[in-house]
Parts: C-alpha cells; structure tokens; sequence
C-alpha cells in the first residue's frame, strides 16, 4: 500500500501570500512520486491550487466540510463546493473539533455526504488520556464505529483513520506516543474494521498517525508503527521540515 503523508495547516498561516509561498516551497523541495495532501484554511484552497506546479504531487484537503448540499446554514462549505475547487479529502472529526462540541453522530452525516460526493474521508480518531482500565480503547471503538455507521463497504476504500491521541497533539502535548502502542491501536482499527466488513475490505483501509510528527520521529513511526502514513500539523508549517519528511518516505 503506497503511504500518504497529510498536512493539516489549522488556523494557519495568517495571509494568503504566506500560504502561496508556503505551498510553492513545499511543492519544490518534494520528490515528484511523493503521496502528499495539504489541508489549509478553506478560504486559501482556490490561491494554493493555483500555486500548484503541473506535475505536482500534492492533492488538496479540507480541514472540515459540512453534511448539508446548501441553503440556510451562514458560515458553512458544503461537500459540493469542495469537489468544485478539486478537493480531494477532507478531514473530519479532528480533537479539536470534537473538544468544540463535534458529536460522533454529527462526524457520521459529514462522512456520508462527503463520500456521496466523491471525496475522501481522513477520519481522526483517538483518546483524550489513556486510563489503566482500557477505556480510552472503548473511546476509540465507538469514534469509528459511529464515525462508519451506515458506511457502505464498498465505500471503505475511500476512508482514512487517522489515530491521533490528543495527549500528543500540538505545542500542549504531553508526551510522545511510543511507536509500539501506535501500531498496538492500528492493530485494534483493524480489527473493528474488519469486524465492519470483512478481512479483505478492512484490511486494506489505510490507517495513518498523526501527534507531534517530525523530521526525527517519522521513519521510527512508519517502521515500527505499523501505519500507512503521517498527518502533520506543526511540521507541515515549514516548508523545510514537511519536506524533508515526505522526502525520507518516499526516497
Ligand atoms: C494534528 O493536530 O492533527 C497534529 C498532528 O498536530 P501536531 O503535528 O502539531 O501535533
């Protein structure tokens, strides 16, 4: 299964120059049979598509899209809308959009639309704290369970789990995630997936890491981790670092 490495830029960078400029970096430093998606702020994807060399390797994501086709909903960018701008995947159910009141349910209606539309679905999952109990794996159980629930399996080969323990995200993140528990919960993905549809379909569905990914930490995590690729946020700011991990993967 070839790798992906996505980039989820968030609430960043503060100008659309900055992004033109960041993108044009980025799509310079990478090898041409690199597996790239870069996710930046709705309101740049039109200048960062167009910054885009012909044979560029980078597909376009959102960092979110709504479930409804269009209407009265103020604020809000629709699956179609998204497919018009020639975006690939879209990232859904991220922590910090599940800590500002994103329901499993509400993730499960932007999957559906999403992929009636055509567009790919990188679903982030993953525990705010790991308890001795194990019920941080229930958590994990149910986001992709109720994340899929009426998800054809015919439509598994356009989902992407990304398992992102939130105690390992961002600036705040407590510590690393050692690559032995990331491959023991991409392990425990496949499982529930398998579990969903069958050993042949579940199995074949791309699980990807994402928690202070870095120059240092990728290959360790893609050998040991037992994933398919890398979500970056941090990293994926600076030209020279997302580069040089794309660059290590598909060398
Ligand atoms: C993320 O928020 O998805 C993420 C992986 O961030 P970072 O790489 O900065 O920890």
């Amino acid at each position: 299964m070839k790798k992906i490495i996505i980039g989820n830029w968030k609430m960043n960078p503060s100008s659309v120059k900055e992004a033109v400029s960041l993108v044009s970096n980025i799509d310079k430093k990478i090898s041409s049979n690199g597996n790239v998606v870069l996710c930046p702020p709705f309101i740049y994807i039109g200048a960062v598509r167009g910054a885009l060399s012909k044979k560029s390797s980078i597909k376009l994501g959102a960092q979110d899209c709504f479930y409804e086709e269009g209407g009265s909903f103020t604020g809000e960018i629709a699956p179609s809308m998204l497919k018009s701008m020639d975006v690939k995947y879209a990232i859904i159910g991220h922590s910090e959009r599940r800590a500002r009141g994103e329901s499993n349910d509400i993730v499960n209606k932007k999957i559906r639309a999403l992929l009636k539309k055509g567009i790919k679905v990188i679903l982030c999952v993953g525990e705010e704290e790991r308890d001795e109990t194990g019920l941080y794996l229930k958590r994990i159980e149910e986001q992709v369970k109720e994340g899929l629930r009426g998800v054809s399996k015919n439509n598994f080969k356009n989902i992407i789990v990304a398992y992102e323990p939130v105690w390992a995200i961002g600036s705040d993140a407590s510590k690393n995630c050692d690559p032995k528990d990331i491959k023991e919960i991409s392990i425990f993905i496949k499982k529930i997936l398998v579990d969903l549809s069958s050993r042949e379909i579940g199995l074949s569905v791309q699980i990807i890491y994402g928690g202070s990914v870095d120059v240092k930490n990728a290959p360790e995590i893609v050998s040991n981790g037992g994933v398919d690729g890398l979500l970056a946020g941090r990293a994926s700011l600076d030209a020279k670092k997302f580069s040089d991990i794309i660059n290590l993967l598909f060398s």
